[in-house]
């Protein structure tokens, strides 16, 4: 810190001041004086930061340069002691603030939003988690934590996710180098796109404008949720799946390379818009993308391509989405084991809707746990009895339950379910029943043996209500 700027005179007890060091007493001009030992409060030097560090009271280039700032990033806790300061010298030195910005960020604090205190035992070290999930895995958690102003609550589990975020990033990746192996960066037609290709496109250009308008607003928490949804539930949830055919069995030469030039260019984006997040992943994988630059520390931050908005892109994949999700809940509602292969039936509303689904048939198939053996369209109401249905907007999806479900099997198992809970039950009741049990046990013991008995009971109604299903589905289809 700076030191006092006061001496102390020996002979005559004078203290003096000064900007510059004395060589006597201003009182009676001895040589006898001492400069007092103490510091100025550490904030007195940290006021001068913005500016002193720049190389003032000197008019050097950083200062002119770099003063006033753009913003600032602390804690609120510092607030007064700090922020304050800093403008007040700012304003009275340099006769302007030394920021117009300032961004406050929460503390932070455990699962339960605690502080962090070595007496609790509660103290996540930032370097024990780095050696087990990696210094990306703890950065991107802590920014999806710090939404604007409020307390971060860390806990391994909030880390944990994060990791399996990164290895979805790899696994998209490794699957997106390995179809580019081929794939020459100087010459590139533009080939064929697809459906899938058009569409990814368009949804890149969505997340480009939202992650910049995200961090423009220092909404940093915000962002990176942008650019993780676009990257695990648009990225690799559909146009991965839906662009599989394109890579594996094109039907003219011209879609692969579209699909090739579409996957290059989402990956390269969606790595840079990730970059401030998750530096060290993001280089490590944009350094094995065909032609890419010299660091993606300094390349271009996206910026959104009208040109590849696609309104009628995205409403129809929205139509083909919902038709598959549509399927997936036939399945799980009616019970279709996972591996069992089924039989689809699309009865559209109106010819152009057949015609739609017919073109796009591929986008359908393609999305895993669907399982398709044989998918038909047609219009019109009509379908037989075994067949089970989910409304769209302008169809039906019906999968034929005939022969998918073992009845016999599937009652047997819930109702071994039934005398599982049913043994439970009992045990939990005689214990409270037990001579004394209500009076004598702690309150704690109780309490438990009553959530345990609630719990069961609630599962029983479950299996019950899938036992009731299972026997008005095997009615339908028999
Ligand atoms: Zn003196």
């Amino acid at each position: 810190g700076h030191r006092i700027p006061a001496w102390y005179c020996r002979e005559c007890k004078a203290i003096t001041v000064s900007r510059k060091d004395p060589q006597k007493c201003s009182k009676c001009g001895s040589t006898q004086i001492d400069q007092d030992p103490d510091v100025l409060d550490t904030w007195f030097s940290s006021q001068l930061w913005p500016f002193s560090t720049l190389g003032w009271p000197e008019p050097t280039p950083e200062l002119k340069r770099f003063y006033p700032n753009s913003v600032l990033v602390t804690g609120f806790d510092i607030l007064f002691f700090w922020v304050a300061r800093m403008m007040m010298a700012g304003i009275h030195f340099m006769k302007d603030v030394p920021f117009h910005d300032i961004f406050l960020h929460g503390l932070v604090r455990d699962e339960h939003g605690e502080k962090f205190s070595k007496t609790k035992g509660n103290v996540i070290d930032p370097l024990e988690i780095i050696d087990e999930f990696g210094a990306d895995a703890l950065r991107l958690a802590l920014v999806l934590l710090a939404f604007l102003g409020r307390d971060l609550r860390l806990s391994k589990k909030r880390i944990e996710d994060s990791k399996h975020f990164i290895n979805k990033i790899w696994n998209a990746s490794r699957f997106a180098l390995s179809q580019l192996e081929d794939f020459d960066p100087g010459q590139r037609p533009a080939g064929e796109k697809s459906l899938a290709d058009r569409w990814v496109l368009s949804r890149l250009q969505a997340a480009i404008r939202e992650t910049r308008r995200l961090i423009d607003s220092y909404q940093f928490s915000e962002a990176a949720q942008a650019v993780y949804h676009f990257f695990w539930d648009e990225f690799c949830d559909w146009y991965i799946e839906w662009s599989k055919p394109f890579f594996y069995r094109p039907e003219k030469p011209a879609q692969k390379i579209a699909a090739q030039n579409t996957i290059r260019h989402v990956l390269d984006q969606a790595l840079r818009l990730l970059h401030p997040f998750m530096p060290f992943l993001t280089e490590e994988i944009w350094q094995a993308l065909p032609g890419h630059g010299e660091s993606i520390m300094t390349a271009k931050f996206p910026e959104p391509d009208p040109e590849l908005s696609d309104p009628n892109a995205e409403a129809a994949a929205a139509d083909l989405q919902e038709a598959v999700s549509a399927l997936r809940v036939l399945r799980a509602e009616n019970m279709v084991p996972i591996a069992a292969k089924v039989k689809v039936l699309i009865l559209a509303d109106d010819q152009a809707t057949a015609e739609f689904f017919q073109e796009h048939k591929l986008y359908i198939e393609s999305p895993p746990q669907v399982n398709i053996r044989e998918l038909e369209i047609k219009t019109g109401a009509d379908k037989p009895m075994s067949f089970v249905a989910h409304r769209i907007k302008k169809a039906e999806v019906c999968l034929d339950l005939a022969g998918l479900v073992d009845f016999d099997r599937e009652e047997a198992r819930l109702k071994k379910e039934i005398d599982k809970i049913d043994r439970e039950l009992s045990r939990i009741d005689s214990t409270l029943a037990k001579p004394g049990f209500a009076d004598k046990a702690p309150k704690e013991v109780i309490e438990k043996q009553l959530a345990i008995k609630n719990e069961l009971l609630e599962k029983q109604q479950a299996v019950l209500a899938n036992i009731k299903r299972l026997q008005a589905l095997r009615a339908r289809v028999k």
